[in-house]
């Protein structure tokens, strides 16, 4: 598929189909069943505890705002617009497009924004439940997430589903959930064949700041990455990332205990597109093929 510039473009022929946009493609269903079998493994994995929920592909921008993005990557954010005028103003704004000009003028944001990540709508759903329980809160969250970062990479979309499990609690408690996804997550990737490396990383957060930002992150250990090369001497790809915000989302949205001790929070995340592409990558385009240990962990 001539839109992407790596050697996996033959992979990539098999399971996406261009949109006219880097970084947004149709999926085929050799791809989207390996998806769906992905998503299932990782389900039974779940803690029986963890209430689960899934958000649609927006949410609210003033919730995104509150919880800091604009600070953090303002760049990557997509906002939805609308034609929000008087009918006369939205019929002027089609005629304008109908005689070959610029009807995007006539948009205005909406209250929504595209999900950057599937995290950010359940700490003000958690907050409004009132005092956070004494053994903390365990979340199985999902979302089609947007980043406006174009590119003609297999691993590198600008609309991608992620899974996650986040934790809201005691600082032990969060910092011992993140411990041990990092000793899980390896011996997952064994079980799907993905040879695998878990580092020390860092969010790209925006501008001059950001890499302030950034550094002091990594002295923190505060993010973790599970990486896989989809080829030999590829640069590895960030599959999963292990996030501890410390007290970032507990003060911003109120989440306090039984004590009144604001809550810290932590999430680990499922890139579950670039793990597919993982598979794919790594197995051949025919599933049928794959490892008897893959095709077992996924029932294939
Ligand atoms: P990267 O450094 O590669 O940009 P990230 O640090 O931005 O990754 P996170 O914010 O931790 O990634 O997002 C959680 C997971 O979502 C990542 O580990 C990855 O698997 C997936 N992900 C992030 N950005 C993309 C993308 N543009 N396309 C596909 N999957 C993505
Ligand atoms: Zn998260
Ligand atoms: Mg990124």
């Amino acid at each position: 598929m001539r839109q992407f510039d790596d050697p996996l473009a033959a992979v990539a022929a098999e399971l996406f189909l261009p949109m006219g946009v880097d970084g947004v493609y149709a999926r085929s269903a050799l791809y989207e069943d390996v998806v769906e079998r992905l998503a299932a493994y990782i389900s039974r994995q779940r803690d029986p505890r963890a209430e689960v929920l899934r958000f649609p592909p927006v949410m609210s921008r003033a919730q995104l705002e509150k919880s800091g993005y604009l600070k953090s990557f303002p760049n990557l954010l997509g906002c939805v617009c609308a034609l929000h005028g008087t009918d006369s103003a939205i019929s002027a704004a089609v005629q304008r497009f109908e005689d070959g000009g610029d009807w995007t003028g006539s948009l205005t944001p909406a209250d929504l924004v595209l999900s950057p990540a599937a995290c950010y709508p359940v700490y003000p759903i958690a907050a409004s439940r009132g005092p956070v329980p004494r053994t903390g809160l365990l979340f199985d969250v999902a979302a089609d997430c947007f980043r406006h970062e174009p590119s003609r990479e297999l691993n590198r979309l600008q609309s991608f589903r992620m899974r996650e499990y986040v934790r809201i609690g005691a600082p032990a408690e969060v910092a011992q959930f993140r411990e041990q996804w990092m000793q899980r997550a390896p011996r997952l990737a064994e079980e799907l064949a993905l040879p695998c490396k878990l580092d020390l990383a860092s969010d790209p957060f925006f501008g001059r700041v950001g890499q302030v930002m950034a550094v002091s992150q990594r002295q923190m250990s505060l993010k973790f990455e599970l990486l896989i090369a989809y080829y030999a001497g590829a640069t590895p790809t960030a599959c999963m990332s292990f996030n501890y915000h410390q007290d970032h989302f507990g003060a911003e949205w109120g989440l306090r205990d039984a004590d009144d001790q604001v809550c810290h929070t932590g999430c680990v995340a499922f890139g579950m597109d670039r793990l597919a592409v993982a598979l794919f990558c790594l197995h051949g385009l025919r599933p049928a093929r794959w490892p008897q240990g893959v095709r077992d962990a996924l029932a294939l």
